[in-house]
């Protein structure tokens, strides 16, 4: 079944055939599935005495004295009389002659159009119109679905073609979910719900329709991350490694400290020490707002691990950032005589083939790297613990290969604060543990959304800082287009500044393009405090720790989603000094401004990150766009309440049957990982 050809079914040109495929649609299923963008209410007929000229009316009434006419300009223009019970009006069409035969007089028919006023009088222009006498209304006097259209085919083509393919196949459809889980949460049946959304009978119905079709979208979401952890949590016992707390040595390392742990950390450390005494591996994602301290949570964990003989691996996103790990995994665990060992890009080979073999040997306690971690040679001798920050930088793939590594404890870490509806359908499989507390002492950033007739005082008021001692970020625009925008961007503008605001300062440049070494050698100097301000893209923020850095100013702050804001502003306020971040953006509308002035508002990543799913959808929250977010036609992301449902629908049968032998239409279309459900 459905395995007829699309073309024949809807006796249609191969050029439209060719217009579908563009729209995603190739064969029954697909165009059974390809949903209204949104709907229009016509079920009201607006009464010709009524027709008004600021909305589309529709009428229903009867045509006469329906006649071509020529302009003096030429123009071909077709004019009629449209009455109702309550009066009548003029109507207009141009260029379309042909209406005069296709039109039939003095029968009911149905106009939508914009009405004008022209020489004192009002009439209806170029209306779509609808005959009544056919068949069962599509166009109007109902709910109307409007599709997304490409040239050469519009909705009302679609409409038509669709309500051919319904009739006939819709009834076909089958039932996939089990009896239970419909009745459980109150589903109409599958085939109605692809009728009802495409032709809703009522606001009701639709609305039903909708969410069944939502929930379907967001159980099998929910199912695949379910399963996945079913089998990481399944691994053949002789694999798992159960690993006792070495409370002895923990306790040393934390009296050791610098600082006291915060009660989130601790909260944390205990989470994942209970995990390493399970019979299976650990799979913890630790989300935390940027400066939270996760990276000491790590070190400990860590600790715990190979103190007993196993190996662990942490792997960064950039070199910079591993480069600050080994840093302060040096200093917080160099004196337990451990072998820490740091491996990326730029290291020699020779140096790269020795620590390899240490790994393989089982000298090496702790590795830290980038993605050189996973590359081919790669092995450990004894893995217990695989640590990975930042890891919506890394793609599946890239985290499986580290698991596959002999099943080690995996420990994922992120500043994106995610909300929690969209962490457990993106990262399900995984257990959550929230850092919500930032360290004791931490000040909080004054931020501000800078008008343009201040620039100028805000730039003398970061010199004036600057002389003070301090130093300064300044985020470029974001250009989506190209690469090269971007850096042709950041360069302008590094230049201009250096040459009219800051002349006597010392300004740096950080784009991704430059080398590693070179990026190295110019944060080294921020570091060091021999550059006063540090001009960069947007693609290099992740992690840097400069303390002495405390003003962000942040260029075109409208192109960046709040959480990626957040982002950039963490990498100021981590020393003792006020830090400031300033807001600069250019054609704000009021929600645009709105939504900035959140920033000035909140500071925590979770409140902001909340407004961005709400405002603009996940895509904009920071980092999870390259981490793979569904493509969903019906499901929102933000509808948490429809996300909890489907989880713990997905749950019980997960719980009852994770093969789903019992489910084999639920196991087909996981199987087959389809984007319609539809299954033959
Ligand atoms: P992030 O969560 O962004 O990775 P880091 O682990 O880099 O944060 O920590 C940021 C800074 O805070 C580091 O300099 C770290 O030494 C310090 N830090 C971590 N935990 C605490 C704490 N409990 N009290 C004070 N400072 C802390
Ligand atoms: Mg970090």
């Amino acid at each position: 079944m459905f395995n007829a050809n699309l073309r024949d079914e809807i006796r249609t040109t191969s050029r439209h055939l060719a217009k579908l495929n563009e729209l995603g649609v190739y064969d029954i299923k697909d165009f059974l599935c390809y949903f209204p963008r949104t709907y229009n209410d016509s079920r009201n007929y607006t009464k010709i005495a009524e027709i008004r000229t600021d909305k589309i009316n529709v009428v229903k009434g009867k045509l006469s004295n329906l006649f071509n006419m020529r302009t003096k300009y030429g123009k071909k223009i077709t004019r009629g009389i449209f009455t109702d019970s309550t009066g009548s009006i003029e109507v207009v069409w141009f260029n379309q002659p042909h209406l005069t035969r296709m039109l039939p007089r003095n029968a009911e028919i149905v106009l939508m159009g914009k009405a004008k006023f022209s020489f004192g009088k009002i009439s209806l222009q170029s209306p779509a119109y609808e005959l009544l006498n056919l068949s069962e209304q599509i166009h109007s006097g109902r709910i109307v679905p409007i599709y997304h259209e490409t040239e050469g085919i519009n909705s009302k083509w679609i409409r038509e073609k669709l309500k051919i393919v319904i009739d006939k196949w819709a009834d076909e459809l089958q039932e996939y979910l089990p009896e239970q889980i419909i009745k459980e949460n109150n589903l109409i049946p599958y085939k109605t719900a692809i009728k009802e959304v495409h032709f809703p009978s009522s606001p009701e119905r639709l609305k039903k329709a909708k969410y069944r079709l939502a929930f379907d979208e967001l159980f099998f979401l929910q199912l695949k991350v379910l399963q996945k952890k079913w089998h990481w949590q399944n691994i053949p016992k002789e694999n798992a490694k159960i690993i006792e707390t070495n409370s002895e040595i923990l306790k040393k390392c934390i009296n050791s400290l610098p600082f006291k742990l915060t009660g989130a950390q601790k909260k944390v450390i205990k989470e994942a020490l209970i995990d390493l005494k399970k019979p299976y591996p650990m799979s913890r994602l630790i989300q935390g707002d940027v400066g939270s301290g996760k990276t000491i949570v790590a070190a400990l964990i860590a600790l715990n691990i190979v103190s007993q003989g196993y190996q662990a691996a942490i792997m960064a996103p950039t070199e910079i950032l591993a480069t600050q790990h080994y840093r302060s995994f040096v200093k917080t665990l160099g004196n337990y005589g451990l072998n820490i060992q740091f491996i990326a890009g730029s290291t020699k080979q020779g140096l790269k083939d020795e620590i390899i073999k240490q790994m393989k040997t089982g000298t090496v306690d702790i590795v830290i790297g980038t993605h050189a971690l996973i590359q081919d040679k790669i092995g450990f001798k004894n893995l217990g613990l695989a640590i990975i920050d930042e890891q919506h930088r890394f793609g599946v793939k890239q985290r499986d290969i580290l698991k596959s590594y002999g099943s080690p404890h995996l420990l994922t870490m992120t500043a994106t604060p995610i909300p929690r509806t969209l962490a457990i359908t993106l990262y399900g499989d995984q257990e959550l543990s929230i850092i919500d507390e930032l360290p004791k002492g931490r000040q909080s950033i004054i931020t501000k959304l800078v008008r343009e007739k201040d620039r100028i005082t805000a730039y003398r008021w970061v010199e004036d800082q600057i002389k003070k001692g301090r130093q300064a970020f300044v985020v470029c625009p974001l250009i989506e287009e190209s690469e090269n925008l971007d850096l042709k961007s950041v360069l302008s503008e590094y230049a201009y500044l250096q040459e009219h605001i800051f002349p006597k300062l010392k300004l740096g440049l950080l784009h991704g393009k430059l080398k590693q070494e070179e990026k190295d050698e110019i944060m080294e100097s921020f570091k060091k405090n021999e550059i006063n301000i540090l001009v960069s893209t947007s693609v290099i923020e992740v992690g840097i720790d400069v303390p002495n850095a405390t003003i962000m100013l942040i260029e075109g702050a409208e192109r960046f989603g709040l959480s990626q804001l957040h982002q950039f502003r963490g990498r100021v306020g981590r020393g003792v000094h006020q830090s400031y971040c300033f807001l600069f953006a250019k054609n704000l509308s009021e929600e645009g401004a709105k939504r900035l002035k959140s920033m000035e508002k909140y500071s925590s990543g979770f409140k902001l990150s909340e407004i961005d799913l709400e405002l603009r959808g996940p895509g904009e929250i920071y980092g999870l766009k390259q981490s793979g977010i569904p493509d969903l036609k019906m499901a929102s992301l933000s509808d948490s309440k429809t996300i909890e449902i489907s989880r713990i629908a997905a749950k019980k049968i997960i719980k009852k049957d994770v093969k789903l032998d019992n489910y084999p239409k639920l196991k087909k279309i996981l199987k087959n990982n389809t984007e319609t459900y539809i299954n033959d």
